[in-house]
């Protein structure tokens, strides 16, 4: 599996580039900010890329959608819960900023598959830092979103945000992928489900 991660926007949102080996086919998540970065790295590793995944709608995990989007042929996806706030910039953001995306193209579900040349993203419902939030679990690595970060957990003082919810997801949906999956989170450095699992305060 390709794999980039891109550091975007003020609260510095990793976005992350995957992609098959094989196929040269290619997802973008969270392209947050930074546009011309996140094109400039694609087109370096040569991909196709088929969708645009968020897993969120939070304004600094979706601020260069529209950018990637219109400069390749992904499609953007996102769970049906999360789309009132990429069309209404008012939810997407915290006060401090927040934006809207054009349009989107594919509901996501939990249990969906979303299949990029040899490589099966499969699309786990996490809610509680938004109502809409998910995870994407690929291999032996889970992209966590603003759900679990190395030693936090997300806040939940958003619009719609729910901690019950939030810990809910994290032990049921995370904590039973296995010991060695890599975490890779929306903020800061990556993880292992083990590592959370005997280290994060939330959970200890
Ligand atoms: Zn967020
Ligand atoms: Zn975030």
């Amino acid at each position: 599996m390709i794999l980039e991660i891109i550091p975007v926007g003020l609260l510095a949102a990793n976005c992350y580039i995957i992609g098959c080996e094989d196929t040269n086919e290619g997802v973008v998540i969270d392209p947050g900010e930074n546009g011309e970065k996140i094109l400039s790295k694609i087109e370096e590793l040569g991909l196709n890329i088929k969708y645009i995944i968020l897993t969120h709608g939070h304004f600094d995990h979706i601020g260069a959608v529209n950018e990637v989007k219109n400069n390749t042929n992904g499609l953007v996806a996102i769970h049906s819960l999360d789309k009132e706030m990429v069309e209404d910039e008012k939810r997407s953001g915290n006060n401090r900023r927040s934006v809207a995306i054009d349009s989107y193209n594919v509901d996501l579900k939990d249990g969906d598959i979303i299949t990029i040349g040899n490589l099966d993203l499969k699309i786990i419902h996490t809610p509680g830092h938004s109502p809409g939030g998910i995870c994407i679990y690929t291999e032996d690595t889970v992209f966590t979103g603003d759900t679990l970060f190395a030693g936090s957990i997300g806040r939940t003082d958003f619009y719609k945000g729910n901690m019950e919810e939030l810990l809910f997801s994290i032990k049921n949906k995370l904590f039973t992928l296995p010991n060695d999956t890599k975490v890779y989170p929306g903020h800061g450095p990556s993880s292992t489900i083990l590592e959370e699992k005997n280290t994060n305060p939330f959970f200890i």
